[in-house]
């Protein structure tokens, strides 16, 4: 569980960069400008310390060598980046012009795409450096860059699934009954930490009520016998995600409880079969929405399907209707479907499951019945 994965190259990090340069290519831009965040990270693995005002900025053309800008104090870090070897920095000092510097490596009638969580202070910067430049957000302009994942990044979301697994097991056998959800969510934080995750981004206990908010994270409401209860939670470990979602009932569950269950859960199984190489993202959708819709429930699932994971929690591809990019083997994503009565309770489960030659594969192998906690 705690093994350390095989560090990502320079050779790794270089064919990324390659690869990103060519897609942007084929999709009419000048190349990508990458400020730090995920892309940065899957693309030459560096991610500064903090995050500040300081422009650093990551050039991929295919032109050209990448390039990566940074604040002069910060050079040090960025070369010891593990796909440092692959890029060639620059840097720039303060009282210098950050926008100035990267105007230097960018053409002035360029077509950029330009990474989702760029600061508007930066694009904007970088706008009036170069007013005949035009940008695209990433996620417009390429959606698919990150979505299809080698075997060492499948190695590593296996572990994290794993890692949320053991999470979900050991949280059967605490007490739920007349503690808050605050502080079962407090104990999968834990619990997820002490299975290796570096990061918990969401610890979701929606009971009675409160399961029937998707959104709903956890709050004071003290659990009672006879509450359905959403868990939902993962973060990353290693540097890729983990999502999983089982819904679990105190005590004896009533009739209703238990069909609803059983709908989703046939929902979830379906969706999963249906996946293989081809189908288009939204075909997952609509599947897991038939067994849904024909069982009168329709108007209840009320959110997408699924999401690709990754090097974060939520990213392209979406099961969604709409979506008609065909899965690829190597694509991971989650599949969880769910019924939300207002007022009531809520029901989703949820595994990531692998896009491969054969069909989908599941990560998340927790028992998908529903489970009865004390
Ligand atoms: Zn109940
Ligand atoms: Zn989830
Ligand atoms: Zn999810």
């Amino acid at each position: 569980m705690t093994d350390t994965p095989v560090p990502f190259t320079e050779r790794d990090y270089a064919e990324r960069m390659a690869r990103a340069a060519r897609e942007a290519a084929a999709v009419g831009l000048s190349g990508l400008l990458v400020t730090p965040g995920p892309d940065m990270v899957w693309l030459c693995g560096y991610q500064p310390t903090a995050f500040t005002e300081r422009l650093t900025l990551l050039v991929v053309t295919p032109d050209s060598e990448p390039r990566l800008l940074v604040p002069a104090l910060e050079r040090p870090d960025a070369e010891a980046a593990p796909g440092a070897g692959a890029l060639r920095t620059t840097d720039w000092r303060d009282g210098q012009d950050p926008y100035a510097a990267a105007a230097g490596l960018l053409r002035p009638h360029g077509r950029y795409g330009v990474s989702d969580s760029a600061w508007a202070l930066h694009l904007l910067g970088l706008q009036e450096a170069l007013p005949l430049t035009s940008y695209r957000a990433l996620t417009t302009a390429l959606p698919m860059l990150r979505a299809v994942k080698d075997e060492h990044e499948v190695a590593r979301l296996t572990v994290a699934a794993a890692a949320a697994d053991a999470t979900y097991e050991q949280i059967l056998s605490v007490r739920f009954a007349g503690r808050r959800e605050t502080d079962v969510a407090a104990d999968l934080t834990r619990l997820l930490l002490e299975q290796g995750h570096s990061q918990v981004d969401f610890t979701v206990v929606g009971s009675g009520p409160n399961g029937a908010n998707p959104h709903h994270e956890a709050g004071e409401r003290v659990i009672e016998d006879g509450d359905m209860i959403v868990l939902d939670f993962g973060g990353l470990k290693d540097g890729y995600g983990s999502d999983t979602t089982r819904t679990v009932h105190v005590g004896e569950p009533t009739r209703e409880e238990t069909r609803v269950h059983d709908i989703v859960r046939e929902a979830q199984q379906a969706a999963y079969e249906a996946v293989r190489p081809g189908v288009a993202c939204q075909v997952i959708d609509r599947v897991a929405r038939a067994v849904i819709e024909k069982a009168g429930y329709g108007d209840h699932f009320i959110h997408r399907t699924g999401h690709g994971i990754g090097v974060t929690t939520h990213e392209p591809p979406y099961m969604v209707e709409g979506e008609e990019q065909p899965l690829v083997p190597g694509m991971c994503f989650s599949v969880e479907p769910g019924i939300y009565l207002p007022g009531r309770f809520g029901v989703r489960i949820e595994d990531i499951v692998l896009c491969t030659q054969d069909g989908g594969r599941r990560l998340n192998t927790t028992d998908r019945e529903m489970a009865l906690v004390s």
